[in-house]
Parts: C-alpha cells; sequence; structure tokens
C-alpha cells in the first residue's frame, strides 16, 4: 500500500493499547529521562532533591505520580535567573539546533530549546495529528500562523511537510495578499485560526467581489481557539467555505507544537504524543489524579519522554480536558480521546457552575444575519457571580426591536443549556479587534485587589 492511502501514520504506536504502551515503553523512557535531567540540569536536580528524591530512587523505579508538579511560572524564574536558557536547559549550546518562545500570555515569554532529535520527534508528532486530520501528499496547504519566533509557524509548517503535503509558508497579515496567492496557487487546504476566516469572508468580499466558496478550498485545519468543537461555528464554517473543518492542531509550544487532532469520526481530539509524551489528568484543585477514561475531566499535566534540551516534568498546563473516549476509535486508533473545555484560569464559577467564556461561541454563531459572532464576557468585578455580563456585536443592519427579541432569546437559551444567567449589553459592528492569533474573549474590567 502506497503511503498516500494508509489510513495511520504509525500503525505500529498509534494502535498499542494504553496499558501497554506504559508499560513497555513509556514507564522505561521515563527513567531513562530521569537520569539525563538529574545528571545535567541543576534546576532539575535541585526540584527532585528539595522533593525527597535521589538518583537511587530514580535507578529503583517509582511511580511518574511521585514527583512533584512543575509550574511554568518556575521554569519562567529559572530563566530570568540564569539567563539566557536557564539552568533548565540540559544540553551545551552546541547541541542546541532552534529556539523558540511561547505566545506572550505571560509577562515574560519563555524560551524553547531544541536538540535535532527534539525536532525530529516535534515533527513526529505533528505529522501524525496532521494525517489524523486528513492531510495527504497531493494536498497544498497554506499555513498562515505566525513564523516569529512561535513554533505554530516553522515546526508546524515542516510537520505539515512531513506528510507529503505541499505547505505554502504564509504566516499572518497581509491578507489581501494572501487571497491574491490564494486565487492563483489554488490551495486545497488553509491551516489558521477560526477566526481568521471571517476576516478573510469579509475582504474577499470588500476587495474581490468573490465568495468564499470560489477559492475552490477542500479542508480547513484549525487550531489556536477552541470555537471549532461548537457544532454550530463548524457547520456555519462549512457551509460558507464548501470545506470539510477540522480540528487539528491542538498542543504547546514548551511541551509539542501539536499532539491533538481529530480524526474524520469528529469525535474528540486523539491524543499524538504516544511514547513521546506521557499525560496525566489531575483535579485542578486538589492535584489529585483522575484516571483517563471515558467522560473523565481533569487538569491535563504532561510530561516530556525523550526531550533533551529542556526536559519537562509533570508540567502543569491548566488546560481543562474532558476524556471523550479511552479505547478504540473506529479509525483505528487506540490512544485517549480528548476535548478542551478552557484554561482553569478562565474558568468562572456562577453559582456552582462552571463555565468558560468559549462555551457561549455556539449560541451567538447562530444569528449570522443578524451578529457577527464576536462577543466578550466582561466581570466587572471580583465572584462570586450571580450572572455574566457579555457584550455582543450587533450588525449595522440589526434594527433596535429586533435586538430586544433576539437579546432575550438568546439569555433563554443560555439559561437553559449551561444553567447560568447572563446579561446581554449590544456593541457595535467590529468593536473587537479581529484576531490573526488566539483571541480572548474575557475581560477583567476591574482592578484587582493586592
Ligand atoms: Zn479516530
Amino acid at each position: 500500500m502506497s503511503d498516500q492511502y494508509k489510513t495511520l501514520w504509525d500503525e505500529q504506536i498509534e494502535t498499542l493499547p494504553s496499558d501497554r504502551l506504559q508499560e513497555t515503553i513509556e514507564q522505561p523512557r521515563l527513567l531513562e529521562r530521569l537520569r539525563w535531567a538529574f545528571e545535567r540540569s541543576p534546576f532539575w536536580r535541585d526540584k527532585f532533591l528539595r522533593a525527597g528524591l535521589s538518583l537511587r530512587d530514580v535507578k529503583n523505579g517509582f511511580p511518574i505520580t511521585a514527583l512533584p508538579f512543575t509550574e511554568k511560572d518556575e521554569l519562567l524564574q529559572d530563566q530570568i535567573q540564569h539567563p539566557p536558557y536557564g539552568w533548565l536547559c540540559s544540553v551545551p549550546m552546541t547541541d542546541i539546533l532552534r529556539v523558540h518562545r511561547t505566545s506572550g500570555t505571560t509577562a515574560r515569554p519563555l524560551f524553547i530549546v531544541l536538540t535535532a532529535l527534539d525536532v525530529q520527534h516535534t515533527l513526529e508528532a505533528g505529522a501524525r495529528a496532521f494525517w489524523c486530520a486528513g492531510v495527504r501528499p497531493d494536498d497544498t496547504v497554506v499555513h498562515c500562523l505566525n513564523y516569529c519566533l512561535w513554533s505554530g509557524g516553522l515546526t508546524d509548517h515542516l510537520s505539515l511537510e512531513k506528510t507529503g503535503a505541499t505547505v505554502i509558508p504564509f504566516g499572518v497579515g497581509n491578507s489581501r495578499f494572501l487571497l491574491e496567492t490564494m486565487l492563483q496557487l489554488k490551495p486545497t487546504a488553509i491551516s489558521c485560526t477560526p477566526t481568521y476566516l471571517n476576516t478573510l469572508a469579509e475582504l474577499l468580499d470588500k476587495e474581490f467581489q468573490r465568495k468564499p466558496r470560489e477559492l475552490g478550498l477542500r479542508k480547513g485545519l484549525f487550531g489556536g481557539e477552541p470555537g471549532l468543537q461548537n457544532p454550530g461555528t463548524r457547520t456555519v464554517l462549512e457551509n460558507t467555505w464548501g470545506i470539510e473543518a477540522v480540528d487539528a492542531n491542538y498542543g504547546m509550544s514548551d511541551v509539542l507544537s501539536i499532539f491533538g487532532s481529530e480524526c474524520r469520526e469528529r469525535n474528540g481530539l486523539h491524543f499524538h504524543g504516544q511514547g513521546i509524551v506521557w499525560s496525566e489528568l489531575i483535579h485542578p484543585d486538589t492535584g489529585e489524579s483522575i484516571p483517563i477514561r471515558s467522560g473523565a475531566v481533569g487538569e491535563l499535566v504532561l510530561t516530556t519522554l525523550l526531550r533533551e534540551g529542556q526536559p519537562l516534568f509533570r508540567l502543569r498546563t491548566h488546560d481543562i480536558a474532558k476524556i471523550v473516549g479511552a479505547d478504540g476509535c473506529r479509525c483505528g486508533r487506540s490512544g485517549f480521546r480528548f476535548l478542551i473545555l478552557g484554561r482553569s484560569d478562565n474558568m468562572i464559577t456562577v453559582k456552582g457552575v462552571n463555565v468558560f467564556p468559549d462555551a457561549l461561541h455556539d449560541i451567538f454563531f447562530r444569528y449570522p444575519e443578524q451578529l457577527t459572532g464576536e462577543y466578550r464576557m466582561v466581570l466587572k468585578h471580583e465572584g462570586p457571580y450571580d450572572l455574566l455580563d457579555v457584550q455582543v456585536e450587533a450588525r449595522a443592519s440589526c434594527a433596535d426591536r429586533e435586538r430586544e427579541t433576539l437579546k432575550h432569546e438568546m439569555e433563554g437559551i443560555v439559561r437553559r443549556t449551561l444553567s447560568v444567567r447572563i446579561e446581554i449589553e449590544w456593541v457595535g459592528e467590529r468593536t473587537f479587534p479581529r484576531g490573526e492569533g488566539k483571541t480572548s474573549r474575557l475581560v477583567r474590567a476591574f482592578r484587582s485587589q493586592p
């Protein structure tokens, strides 16, 4: 069978049951990586010694849960104290092949160093993910993520290439030039954030008097925003563009640029880091381990098993995941499938109910004639909250009377489907900036008490 028709990227590891995978591959790699870090990184040696662990414990072997958790802030502090890469860095400068930087959600981003082997493993997981999402050698993909330091640009580009597809390195911005290029080269797929397609549709209409379907795209590979898991959002994108919209790009630049994507079953994101990253689920408040089985909800905690440059052990991601399947999928892959519900620090509790701002996306997307689909959840004071204020962009053509009816209707839908009360405030079209990267839908409009 030629590569083009195979259904799995790496059948051996993708079909291995998770208990066999952990026992035969992941546990030995964990011990090997711990030895590596103990011997080469003062950061990890100090952290492990402080937790009462010694190299002898590692030699005797022990469960991953015996290791302390790691917060991203510890890594940042280490790089601030020992610039530029910190004592976390476990290889000499000559072994560093590439440097990335995390996107700036925190005051100071983290530098990520990769050796040649680290790059290879990162691309391996990326290729599994894109292959699973349906990218094939006969595709031409225009890649529209940021290439400036961020791993989503160059690294994901190389993962796309590894599937055999043709890749056009576009990056972000220059949207008019992008559309010109797409009209000339007729790519079969676009890789970007889902909201960027709205920007492109508006521009295509205004500057080229063309409809999205005229571009001839067949696939949309999306990442960076969780909106695609809302069926309404996906249907609007698919109908507008005539594409198959796939959630194809979930990852973290400090762990693996991509390790989650959907298969054709569209039943959650397959985990693609088998043998490269060990994933655990924990209770975000207590740190207690939660078994990975269907229906489980918890924070993802990740450990790199092969990373040379910057090994990471039990990194708390603060992403809350729901496991939607932990046994075989109809596509043949045996790993677990998950959905990201939101960030634990974006989780708002309203009268005991946990809500993420992105959960409202599907509801506002049901009214494309009246609404742009853009909104912000605005916290006007510190919690606790009885009600959430939401600013929603209405189209200029949406009249006052229509807005009044819509407001009641949507507030009712949210109350029934999410069990929380919201208060909608209308704002004009294009009030919110159009993102080419990640869009945050939560605004804290108050000054925190020191
Ligand atoms: Zn599957």
